[in-house]
C-alpha cells in the first residue's frame, strides 16, 4: 500500500544535503546538489520566455461579434486566468498580445494599426476567428481580407465563431512559440 502521507515538500525537492527526489527532463533550468549546492541554473533565454510566456496581457481588439467568445474566456467557466493572461489591457502601452476579434472594416484598419504600433515590443498578434484571419464571408468592398495584411499575426484561429477554448489552444501555441525565441540575443543586439 503506497504511503500518501509522505509527499516530497519543496524544502525536501531542493535540499542540499541530498538528491533532488524529482527528476524532470526539462533542460531549461538545471540543479544538481552536489555540483551546485542551493543554486538553480538556467539559460537567459528560459528566464525572460518564461517570465514572458506566463505574463501576457492582451489588447482585446473586439470588433464584432467575435468579441463575444473573446469576453467569454474571462469568465470562470474558461478562466483565462490560468494562463496569467487574465489582464486585458485597454491601454496599448501597457499590451503585449493583441487579440484582433471580429471582422475588420477599410475603416477601422488604421486604427488597429496604430494601437500595435503603440505597444511596447515585444508583441504579438492573435488573429481570431474566420473575419479577422480571412475576412470570412466578407468578400466586399468595405472588409479587409485578413488582419495580417496590416499587422503580422502569430496564431491564427479558425472558426465563426470560434469557441473560447480554440482561443485558448491559440494563447497556449503562442506561448509554445514564445518560449523558442532567442530573447535574450535579441534584447542583447536591440
Ligand atoms: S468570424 Fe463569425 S462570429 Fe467572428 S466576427 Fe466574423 S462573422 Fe462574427
Amino acid at each position: 500500500m503506497r504511503d500518501l502521507g509522505a509527499e516530497p515538500t519543496l524544502q525536501g525537492i531542493f535540499s542540499t544535503n541530498r538528491r533532488p527526489l524529482m527528476v524532470s527532463a526539462n533542460t531549461d533550468f538545471g540543479y544538481d546538489s552536489k555540483i551546485e549546492g542551493g543554486v538553480i541554473v538556467s539559460r537567459a533565454d528560459a528566464a525572460i520566455n518564461w517570465i514572458r510566456t506566463n505574463s501576457m496581457w492582451p489588447m482585446p481588439m473586439g470588433l464584432a461579434c467575435c468579441a463575444i467568445e473573446l469576453m467569454a474566456v474571462g469568465g470562470a467557466r474558461f478562466d483565462i486566468a490560468r494562463f496569467g493572461a487574465e489582464v486585458m489591457r485597454f491601454s496599448p502601452r501597457q499590451a503585449d498580445c493583441m487579440i484582433v476579434a471580429g471582422t475588420v472594416t477599410y475603416k477601422m484598419a488604421p486604427q488597429v494599426r496604430r494601437i500595435y504600433d503603440q505597444m511596447a515590443a515585444p508583441k504579438w498578434v492573435i488573429a481570431m476567428g474566420a473575419c479577422a484571419s480571412s475576412g470570412g464571408m466578407y468578400r466586399s468592398y468595405a472588409t479587409l481580407q485578413g488582419v495580417d495584411r496590416i499587422v503580422p499575426v502569430d496564431v491564427y484561429v479558425s472558426g465563426c465563431p470560434p469557441r473560447p477554448e480554440a482561443l485558448l489552444d491559440a494563447l497556449m501555441k503562442l506561448q509554445d512559440k514564445v518560449r523558442r525565441e532567442p530573447s535574450a540575443r535579441r534584447l542583447l543586439s536591440a
